[in-house]
């Protein structure tokens, strides 16, 4: 979900600090999810998140199946990511003295509801209370096969860069409560094609296509015309919602131009694909408007003039 600067910045100190990890560190931090070695023929795969109250819910006007139901989502959306197969969930739920117990079900519920719909079973957590406010954090666990998930960093200059769906308009609608985790359509990709470079679409699409970017150590271009505008977002400077709304939780990638044609001539069954551009050796984003001009693009999908 969307994040400061200032938690970029605690972010790269932690991770310098955690070093490159053990042995069994297959992918540590700076992706959507950590990879473990467990074996001969798989890795686990770990994402963690938390939701909080006041920031990534409203306890007011979301329905608690709805923050459950989320905070499931959002982690099993890191885990697609990576191309890996949910099969558990852990809950750690720091509730608000005096919270109903109705209302704690229903949540609890609609996590559940959540994870089984994605072959993953809820089988742990810790729960305590407080009088601060609710607070919801998961972590997910899953599978693929050993040095099969699908990083950040694999992007190379040239690649087609490409979307699952259209973007845009997610908070304002409350599609962010209901969104699909993208764990059938990654399974699909990686099936179909070479995928060199993959993340869920948590903090928008400049945001998350510069984290594939500084991860890979490319720049990219987008192409105006080329995303698509989710119905949800409104009449007024509809690109920059879908490039900085955040939180539509689908999926970007990219594959060789090559595999991009074939994709899009012939996509996997259940996948929309969009593409959006390629990525660049020039480092930085640009996006190319209606008129074919080249402009530069901030991270927070605001570039001036479109
Ligand atoms: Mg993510």
């Amino acid at each position: 979900m969307t994040h400061t600067s200032g938690e970029f910045e605690l972010i790269d100190w932690i991770r310098q600090r955690a070093g490159r990890g053990g042995a069994n560190v297959a992918i540590g931090i700076g992706d959507d999810a950590a990879a473990l070695s467990i074996g001969d023929d798989e890795e686990l795969l770990v994402a963690t998140d938390t939701l909080l109250e006041g920031v990534h819910f409203d306890r007011s006007t979301a329905l608690p199946r709805e923050i459950g139901r989320k905070a499931a989502a959002v982690n099993v959306s890191d885990l697609a990511a990576m191309a890996a197969r949910p099969i558990a969930v852990v809950c750690g739920l720091t509730l608000t003295k005096g919270l109903a117990g109705e209302f704690v079900r229903e949540l609890m519920a609609g996590m559940i509801q959540l994870a089984e719909s994605q072959g993953a079973s809820l089988v742990g957590g810790d729960v305590t209370s407080w009088d601060g406010p609710l607070a919801v954090n998961v972590t997910a666990v899953g599978v693929c096969p050993k040095g099969k998930a699908v990083r950040r960093s694999g992007a190379h200059p040239g690649d087609a860069i490409l979307v699952t769906g259209p973007l845009g308009g997610s908070l304002g609608s409350g599609r962010h409560y209901w969104f699909q985790p993208r764990v059938t359509e990654a399974l699909a990709l990686v099936e179909a094609a070479d995928v060199h470079a993959m993340i869920d679409l948590s903090d928008g699409l400049a945001a998350d296509l510069g984290h594939v970017c500084d991860e890979s150590g490319c720049g990219a271009t987008l192409v105006a015309e080329g995303i698509p505008i989710h119905e949800d977002v409104g009449d007024a400077d509809r690109l920059s919602h879908a490039l900085g709304d955040g939180e539509d939780f689908e999926l970007l990638f990219t594959v060789d131009p090559a595999d991009a044609e074939r994709l899009l001539a012939d996509p996997p069954a259940g996948l929309t694909l969009f593409r959006v551009g390629e990525t660049t050796d020039e480092p930085g984003l640009r996006i190319i408007d209606a008129n074919g001009n080249s402009k530069p693009l901030d991270r927070l999908g605001w570039s001036h003039d479109l």
